[in-house]
């Protein structure tokens, strides 16, 4: 074991985190992570590789929560067993990745991931592009919710092994680009040289399995206590690596509500632009990162705080910087915080809804853009809805089922704007309805549609069919006739210029 060495703490902004040659090891009687607050999957992948004979470790944003107190999202695993050697280990285990071999370890809906520490600063697995199968491990893998299988092979423990294992793939050298971003990398190594490709020190903690202790090469134990998010190195040469590290930054600082260092924040502004070479593919799931996981709100003032959202959504952003106060910026608010609190309280949430709020302010500028006589007309509406979709295609790649979301969506509107007759119940039975339904709540709540209108569908939802039939007669063309909708309508003016999603 390993023993503590002292070394002064590096709580300076001055000199980079640089990783101890040895840890720090916190024995189990000075840390707050009990293991009845882990998973008890991550747990069993956790002693069948110590039991083999590996090293076996929780590291990363698991052990982040767990000193903070909050609930990990997930549970990842480093180990010095190479990912064959996992594989022989669990039945209900894949191979993942192509630059690197991750295992993935699933019992019933949870996936433990199991990754073998990797030599230096090796992008991490997030810089995989998305984990596929590998067509070598041939079926799905049978999902076992009854903890791991045994072994079918007896494995040879791995202790002693160097930086690479023999199956170490150590010929793909390392690559860079002319911006200094990894492109390639796959050699495994040994825990100390693992720390060095993590991002934030406070993501970099080790939990040990066999004796419970923290290990701790970068003070990231003292960094959440003052609640500082440091980048292990040099900044500058980490953004380079991988530029999504400045978006991780923006959503731990939204997540968590730590401070970036000031060493960290710096080179933001001036390589920001970087991510504009990130595969769109990365960029998209980042961003769900970002908005759809209870924190959307605060992510948003974050990216454009840091002049991040300007680079992730440059539309979205230029159309806010030119409406200062707008009332679609504080719907896109209102609407992230009811995200929000719909992740909270473990309520489904969709990228579809996501995006039409993002997307809100760059297609009301399109729309407005056309004449005013042509701005409740569906075709404009349609087509502001496809340049703007096609513009943030150009960093994100929005799958095409939630560009066609947002487009019908936006295209609902006037049709529960002006409902006719009968025939505008058929719209409840519109797979969009409940979304778009959302969105006009959501514009009636600002002044951004009539909020009678948004009474008569809320009411029309909640009453018998043959009382919708009655409500849908009663509509005069002008809206609600006043026996159904309540309140007295506005004025004239006002309604002719709504149904369009925009603003004016
Ligand atoms: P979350 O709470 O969102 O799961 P996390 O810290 O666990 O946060 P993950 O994306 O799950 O983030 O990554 C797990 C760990 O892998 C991180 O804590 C970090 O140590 C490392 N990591 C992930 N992405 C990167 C990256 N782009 N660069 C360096 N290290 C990374
Ligand atoms: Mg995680």
């Amino acid at each position: 074991m390993l023993k503590r060495k002292p070394k002064e703490l590096n709580l300076s902004d001055a000199s980079p985190a640089t990783p101890a040659a040895q840890p720090r090891i916190i024995p189990r009687s000075e840390h707050a992570i009990s293991r009845s607050h882990i998973s008890p999957n991550a747990l069993r992948v956790l002693y069948r590789l110590r039991d083999a004979g590996f090293m076996a470790f929780l590291v990363g944003g698991c052990v982040r929560d767990l000193l903070i107190g909050i609930e990990p999202k997930d549970f990842d695993v480093a180990t010095d067993a190479l990912p064959e050697q996992v594989r022989r280990l669990f039945r209900n285990c894949r191979l993942v990745g192509r630059r690197f071999r991750l295992a993935h370890v699933f019992f019933g809906r949870e996936t433990i991931e199991v990754a073998t520490f990797r030599a230096t600063s090796a992008p991490s697995q997030g810089d995989e592009p998305l984990p596929e199968a590998d067509p070598e491990d041939g079926e799905a893998p049978e999902l076992d919710d009854d903890a791991v299988a045994v072994a079918a092979e007896p494995v040879a423990p791995a202790r002693g092994r160097g930086a690479a294992g023999d199956d170490s793939d150590d010929s793909a050298e390392r690559a860079f680009d002319a911006s200094g971003r990894i492109l390639r990398d796959n050699v495994y190594g040994t825990i100390d040289e693992d720390v060095w490709r993590r991002d934030f020190t406070a993501n970099s903690l080790y939990y040990n399995i066999a004796d419970f202790s923290l290990w701790d090469y970068v003070d990231g134990t003292a960094d959440i206590a003052a609640r500082t998010l440091r980048l292990i190195g040099d900044p500058e040469t980490r953004y380079r690596e991988d530029p999504v590290r400045m978006l991780r930054a923006a959503r731990f600082e939204a997540k968590l509500g730590f401070q970036i260092a000031p060493a960290t924040a710096a080179p933001i502004p001036p390589l920001r632009g970087l991510l504009a070479g990130v595969p769109p593919a990365r960029l998209f799931d980042e961003t769900l990162k970002l908005f759809l996981t209870g924190h959307g709100a605060r992510s948003f003032g974050v990216l454009r705080r840091r002049g991040l959202l300007q680079v992730l959504l440059p539309t979205v952003d230029a159309y806010f910087a030119s409406h200062p106060g707008s009332l679609i910026e504080k719907l896109l608010l209102q609407g992230l915080e009811n995200t929000d609190a719909r992740v909270i309280a473990d309520k489904p949430v969709t990228p579809t809804f996501l995006f039409a709020l993002l997307l809100y302010g760059p297609i009301a500028g399109l729309i407005e853009a056309a004449p005013p006589e042509r701005w409740h007309e569906v075709a404009t509406i349609l087509d502001a809805c496809d340049r703007a979709t096609r513009e943030a295609q150009g960093r994100i790649a929005i799958p095409r089922r939630f560009s066609l979301g947002v487009r019908e969506m936006f295209a609902l509107q006037p049709r529960l704007e002006h409902p006719r007759g009968r025939r505008a119940l058929r719209v409840l039975e519109h797979p969009r309805f409940r979304a778009a339904y959302d969105l006009l709540l959501l514009r009636a709540q600002f002044g951004l549609a009539s909020a009678d209108m948004a009474q008569w569908w809320t009411q029309v939802q909640e009453v018998s069919a043959e009382e919708r039939a009655r409500m849908a007669d009663a509509l005069t063309g002008e809206g609600p006739a006043r026996a159904a909708a309540g309140p007295r309508r506005r004025g004239r003016r006002r309604r002719r210029r709504s149904g369009s999603p925009a603003p004016a």
